[in-house]
């Protein structure tokens, strides 16, 4: 075989995994967007967050909930966008365009947005918004718990006000509580998974684990997460607002 015929080979792979890729995230999109969907019109347990959230003041905006593509990140999904709201230098770097507000997705954006906040260069708030990661989800069942999971996320940041981002106190609480009311430590997920240890304390381990992990993603709060998780459990895992008590218990 001569050089000019392993270059083509070698690009025509290429374009067809390009194209395979293409294929496989559209149909990830489509399917997350139908999980979305019925979650919106048939969970019951979504509905009654969503009711929730316009009792307490804070009408989800209309694409509350989208599917995105998450590459190759273990993620289930995020709640809210970090959004630079204020930027105190007259000279924003230039790959920000000045005039729009700047959203951070990936961890990188997110501690450089951090840092500038540090040094008083910016201020930051979080988005109202829920995103689910389109290639992550095994079934319908498990992306309605993400939903449910983000939807405690909005509640409590609209009942109190909660600075996940920088008090890690409040990011383990809210955490330990979206852990435990969606059902991702319900035992028959952990069965699933194979983590099923000791029957009794099994849903608080879990959730402990799970709460800690996901306090690990803030860069601030990654040091000592276990500890934080560990300070707030009491208090926050026996707190099942807005649900009179532990949905997974009807
Ligand atoms: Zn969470």
């Amino acid at each position: 075989m001569s050089e000019g015929d392993d270059t083509t080979t070698a690009e025509s792979i290429a374009a067809r995994e390009k194209q395979a890729k293409a294929e496989k995230d559209a149909k990830d999109r489509e399917t997350c967007d139908k999980y979305v969907q019925k979650g919106l019109n048939w969970n019951v347990t979504v509905q009654f967050l969503l009711e929730r959230l316009v009792q307490l003041g804070c009408p989800p905006p209309p694409g509350l909930i989208r599917c995105v593509d998450c590459g190759d990140k273990p993620a289930a999904g995020g709640f809210g966008v970090v959004e630079e709201v204020e930027a105190a230098t007259t000279l924003p770097p230039k790959d920000r365009d000045p005039s729009k507000k700047y959203c951070a997705q990936t961890q990188k954006e997110i501690n450089t947005l951090l840092a500038d906040q540090r040094d008083g260069k910016a201020k930051l708030k979080l988005l109202p918004e829920i995103f689910l990661c389109q290639q992550h989800f095994r079934d319908e069942t498990h992306a309605h718990e993400a939903m449910v999971h983000e939807l405690i996320h909005a509640v409590d940041m609209c009942r109190t006000k909660m600075d996940p981002m920088t008090n890690c106190i409040h990011m383990a609480c809210t955490e330990i509580r979206a852990e435990n009311l969606s059902g991702e430590c319900s035992w028959i997920r952990e069965l699933g998974n194979g983590r099923m240890g000791s029957f009794a304390g099994h849903g608080a381990k879990c959730v402990k684990r799970r709460a800690a992990l996901s306090v690990k993603a803030n860069p601030n709060c990654a040091e000592k997460a276990d500890e934080y998780v560990e300070a707030a459990f009491e208090r926050c895992f026996k707190d099942t607002f807005p649900f009179d008590r532990h949905p997974n218990l009807r």
